[in-house]
């Protein structure tokens, strides 16, 4: 047992007295936002009298942010409230919105524009599904639990302990989000040793975009306690197949009905028309990290055109083959990298396929 890990194993049994100690009225809210650049998040803690019982018994707070160089005070808007698994009820997390002191959201504040959207389209009761890629690493940068020979085989839904490494932290982190609150509906080993998904959903609008930021922040924190490292870098091993996505199902109430196939289809036409547009929005770094991902090797497309198939893992977008088989349900967008930002990535679909606005 290496130094770090025998001190990490004391503080947490240490720690476990001073969350036993009783507590009074107060509740302990802990505030979570993404970051000036739209990619990290960042939280804070303060005591409430009592316990919120809805989003808005909790004020609004502030935050320092960097603008241009310069750290100016923005405003923290709470947008979902979630239990707090980490220490327990009734203590809460609250998932906020950034905006400046005129309430104008802030730049990498996607919710707002997205929650709009979201609003416009409320009759075709848009639901989403996302399934997110996560590769684990040490604090020394190496992949977690590799050994020195480098990676194992692919490890894709593997079972045993000389294939997937962390199998503790993917369990964890699964039942902290179902104690949170978030929609969590699954989770499997992915394609290298330590890398891991989770898949959110199905939820309607704007819920997937919240839960998924949540889950995301869970991620990290139970990370935390094992002494590792979440990555969501969708080249996470630049030498190797192991890239990281988050696929992004999309269905409508009539995509989900009898017949819905003819609008699936005509969903996955508009969409064929504006293939580089979304690219520009499916990653943090404006189509640069999905060019080095999607290139036609192991279960992904080309970056360069759109491609549709029942049921093939080699394509832009996918029809399930039990969706084909049913005449109905929903497609999956498999383009979308392990780092986008799911407001964008959501707001993207709904305009293409429902609404026909410029991406
Ligand atoms: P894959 O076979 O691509 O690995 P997963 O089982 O990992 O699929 O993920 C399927 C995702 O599809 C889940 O996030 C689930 O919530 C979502 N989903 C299921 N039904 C629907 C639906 N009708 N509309 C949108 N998303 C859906
Ligand atoms: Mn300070
Ligand atoms: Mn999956
Ligand atoms: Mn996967
Ligand atoms: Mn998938």
């Amino acid at each position: 047992m290496s130094v770090l890990s025998e001190s990490l194993s004391l503080h947490k049994t240490v720690r476990k007295h001073y969350l036993s100690l009783a507590s009074g009225a107060e509740c302990q809210v802990t505030y979570i936002w993404i970051d000036e650049a739209g990619e990290k998040l960042q939280c804070k803690t303060r005591t409430l009298n009592k316990e919120p019982t809805e989003l808005r018994d909790i004020p609004e707070w502030t935050a320092v942010w960097l603008d241009c160089g310069t750290l100016i005070e923005v405003t923290l808007v709470p947008v979902k409230m979630f239990r707090d698994p980490f220490i327990l009820d009734p203590n809460k997390l609250v998932l906020c919105e950034v905006v400046d002191s005129n309430c104008v959201p802030k730049g990498s504040n996607q919710r707002s524009q997205c929650a709009k959207v979201m609003e416009a389209v409320r009759e075709f009761q848009p639901w989403f599904g996302m399934e997110q890629e996560y590769t684990l690493f040490g604090l020394d940068g190496q992949p977690f639990g590799w050994l020195p020979q480098g990676c194992p085989a692919i490890a894709n839904c593997a079972v045993g302990i000389d294939k997937v490494f962390g199998r503790d932290i993917c369990n964890c982190h699964y039942k902290a989000c179902l104690y949170a609150g978030v929609r969590i509906c699954g989770t499997n080993a992915e394609a290298l040793a330590s890398q891991w998904e989770f898949q959110v959903g199905p939820c309607e609008g704007i819920e997937m975009g919240d839960d998924l930021w949540m889950a995301r922040y869970i991620l990290h924190r139970v990370c935390e306690d094992f002494g590792v490292v979440a990555s969501l870098d969708p080249n996470p091993i630049k030498c190797n197949n192991g890239t990281a996505g988050c696929h992004t199902n999309f269905s409508t109430k009539e995509m989900r009905s009898p017949g819905g196939l003819q609008y699936i289809k005509d969903a996955i036409k508009r969409l064929s028309k504006r293939h580089s547009q979304h690219l520009r929005v499916y990653d943090a770094h404006d189509g640069a990290d999905n060019m080095s991902r999607l290139t036609s090797q192991l279960s992904t497309s080309s970056y360069n055109d759109f491609s549709t198939a029942i049921a093939s893992r080699s394509v832009s977008v996918r029809i399930p083959g039990h969706v084909s088989q049913m005449g109905c349900g929903y497609f999956e967008d498999r383009r979308p990298a392990a780092n986008c930002d799911p407001y964008t990535v959501m707001r993207a679909l709904v305009e293409t396929c429902l609404l026909e606005t410029p991406v």
